[in-house]
Parts: C-alpha cells; sequence; structure tokens
C-alpha cells in the first residue's frame, strides 16, 4: 500500500496508541522500512515527541508527509489545580472530539503517581462517586490515555514512577484500550514502567476479571468492594445486582492464585454504612483465605449524601482487620482540597452534552 493511498484512507491519523507492530506494519503500508515504526515508538513515548520536526533520525520528506497526514497528540492541558495540602496536580485535559477527562498527579515518598481516566464519564453508577454523574460520555481510545500521563509528565518535568488506573471510568469497561495503554507504557522502548507499578482497577466486572486472570496480565489487579454484605453493596454499587460478592470474591481468589500476585481491595469508609467493626469482622472473613492487602479509603465528601467516619471508627475498623492478620493501609486521598481525590473526579459537563446513564455494560 502506497503513502499516497493511506492519505486517502484515513486523515488525520492519530499515531499515538498505536503499539510497536502497529507503527512497523503502519510505516510499511506508508512505503517505510518497517524500523521506522521503531524509531517512531521512541519518538512518541520515550521522548515525548509531538511535532515530526525534530524527528532527526527520519528522513524530512517522510517528515513532512507525517505533519501533513498524522495527528501525534490527542488531547491538550486546559486546566490545572494545584492542591495546598500536598504537591498534588489535577489536570483538565482537552481531546479532538471536544470532551475533557482528568488526570490527578501525585508526588510522595519518592514516587510520582498519575492517576489516568479511562472513560469520558462512566455509567456504572456508584453512589458515592462524582464521576457517575456524568453518565458515560465514551471509551477514550489507548493514545487519549497515554497523552494523559505524557501531558502530565511534560508539564511537571518528573517521569511517572506509578501509574494507576483509578481516574474517570471504569478501566475494565473499556479493557482493549487500557491494556494497549498499560502494554506500551510497560514496553521497555516505551515509558518502561514495571508491570507491578501499573495498577487497574475495578469495581466487579466479573467476566472482565476472568480474562484478565487467563491472559495472564501483568499488572497489578485491585477491586473496589466497599461492603461486606450484597444488599449494602447493591444500595451503593448498583452492579453487585449483575455480579455479587460471591462471584466477585470467586474470580478474585482465582486471579490471586492463577497469578500468585496479591489483590488490592480498596474499601471506601462510609459513616454509618459500612464501617462498624461487624463489617470489618466480616470483611476479614470474606478475603480471609484471598492474598491480599487492603486499602481503607475514608469517603472523600464529594457530595451530601454521605459522610466521612470519625477518625476512631477508622482506626478501630484498621485495628480490627490487623487482629485478623489482614495487611491493611488507611489512604488519605491526596488533592481533597481540589476535588482529586478517590471518588471526586468529574469533569465538567458544559461540553458532555451526550452524556448517558446505562446499565447495559
Ligand atoms: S467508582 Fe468507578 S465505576 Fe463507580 S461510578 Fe465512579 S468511575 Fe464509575
Amino acid at each position: 500500500m502506497s503513502r499516497a493511498h493511506l492519505s486517502n484512507i484515513a486523515k488525520p491519523v492519530l499515531l499515538k496508541g498505536m503499539s510497536l507492530e502497529q507503527l512497523r506494519t503502519w510505516c510499511q503500508e506508508a512505503g517505510e522500512p518497517a524500523y521506522r515504526g521503531t524509531q517512531l515508538f521512541d519518538w512518541l513515548y520515550k521522548r515525548g515527541a509531538t511535532d515530526p520536526a525534530i524527528m532527526a533520525n527520519l528522513p524530512s520528506g517522510f517528515r513532512g508527509w507525517l505533519a501533513e497526514n498524522t495527528l501525534l497528540s490527542a488531547g491538550s492541558v486546559v486546566g490545572k489545580s494545584a492542591s495546598a495540602l500536598e504537591p498534588t496536580l489535577k489536570y483538565l485535559i482537552h481531546l479532538e472530539d471536544g470532551s475533557l477527562v482528568e488526570t490527578v498527579s501525585m508526588l510522595e515518598a519518592g514516587r510520582h503517581t498519575v492517576c489516568l481516566s479511562s472513560q469520558v464519564g462512566c455509567n456504572v453508577g456508584c453512589t458515592f462517586c462524582a464521576t457517575a454523574s456524568m453518565g458515560l460520555v465514551r471509551n477514550l481510545h489507548p493514545g487519549e490515555i497515554i497523552d494523559q500521563l505524557l501531558l502530565v509528565q511534560e508539564d511537571r518535568g518528573i517521569p511517572a514512577t506509578n501509574v494507576v488506573f483509578m481516574g474517570m471510568g471504569e478501566p475494565l469497561l473499556n479493557y482493549a484500550s487500557v491494556i494497549a495503554a498499560a502494554e506500551i507504557m510497560h514496553h521497555p522502548r516505551g515509558l518502561n514502567i514495571g508491570a507491578q507499578r501499573i495498577t487497574i482497577s475495578t469495581v466487579g466486572i466479573v467476566p472482565r476479571i476472568k480474562q484478565y486472570t487467563d491472559e495472564q496480565q501483568p499488572y497489578r489487579l485491585a477491586i473496589s468492594l466497599n461492603a461486606t454484605d450484597d444488599q449494602t453493596r447493591a444500595e451503593i454499587m448498583p452492579l453487585d445486582r449483575k455480579w455479587n460478592l460471591e462471584k466477585l470474591l470467586n474470580a478474585a481468589r482465582n486471579h490471586a492464585r492463577t497469578s500468585k500476585r496479591a489483590i488490592t481491595f480498596e474499601y471506601v469508609l462510609l459513616a454509618g454504612i459500612n464501617d462498624s467493626i461487624k463489617d470489618a469482622g466480616r470483611l476479614a472473613r470474606l478475603v480471609s483465605n484471598i492474598k491480599c492487602k487492603i486499602n481503607l479509603i475514608p469517603y472523600n465528601e464529594a457530595g451530601a449524601i454521605f459522610r466521612k467516619p470519625l477518625q476512631h471508627v477508622i482506626e478501630a475498623f484498621a485495628a480490627q482487620l490487623k487482629e485478623a492478620r489482614i495487611p491493611v493501609t488507611i489512604r488519605w486521598s491526596n488533592g481533597v482540597d481540589i476535588a482529586a481525590g478517590c471518588g471526586q473526579l468529574a469533569a465538567p459537563m458544559n461540553l458532555q452534552e451526550d452524556a448517558q446513564v446505562s446499565t447495559d455494560y
């Protein structure tokens, strides 16, 4: 296939998000040797290039053609808020179609953790989460996921050490794009981030957890549990009616056994809902035969419905788990003052007019 032919069928082509193999094949179809794809992969991800003009090892004719026929960036930063409490930044990122997503950058204990969005909005409807109010607009393309990371790195001037898929959206409902993006982040010629420093978090899309396990994906898996009985869980997470605790914990157990890696269970503590000592005891029993650790996340008061438990209640809950020898951490969210904490992300709605809520996932 000739370069002219490629120009006719797709213009402009978004290169960001293509894997090494895809870029090599694409270059060959454009009439260039496959190794040009390797060079492009390097420029796009390792060096974060957004302009073909700086790609000094590519022929000038090819660079000119790239400038006319391809897009190297999927988004741009249009807003940034800085926390007064800790070195946390929240970015508002504008995508090519006018959609907006939020991305959070946290510096802590020598780590630079970037929290990525995987969808514009979300239709899962967890009642404690601000993103749920947006409904689902659309899934993100792998390039739009990677660009969040590259834009943050460029702005901060600090490479990411850790990546968490805990921003807007349910990552496992955009499975293919999230895995494609993670592969590029992990690739030694890409961003070279260790697989165990990439965490994919889910509220419990059981068939996708099974797929993730069967495919032996090397990334960390986190599961948002948030309740110890189905009635309470279904009230705050409607998807429990589709995949209840038993199904979810079976999938989690199978993943931990097969991968031989610990699962992280996230547990958002909501005052008076799921924070009793009885809950802590039930939680310990539910996960007792699963290799795991538990992150307790005191609720960030994003709306008026729920309240954060008092400090002594949070500590008593954690102590009960410790007594049962379950590894537990209390995770105080960063950037709460700029609505960048867990469950607080929700891009402005003025450009999100197509938002829809659906339970068809
Ligand atoms: S917690 Fe996650 S899955 Fe639930 S509504 Fe929010 S973004 Fe969606």
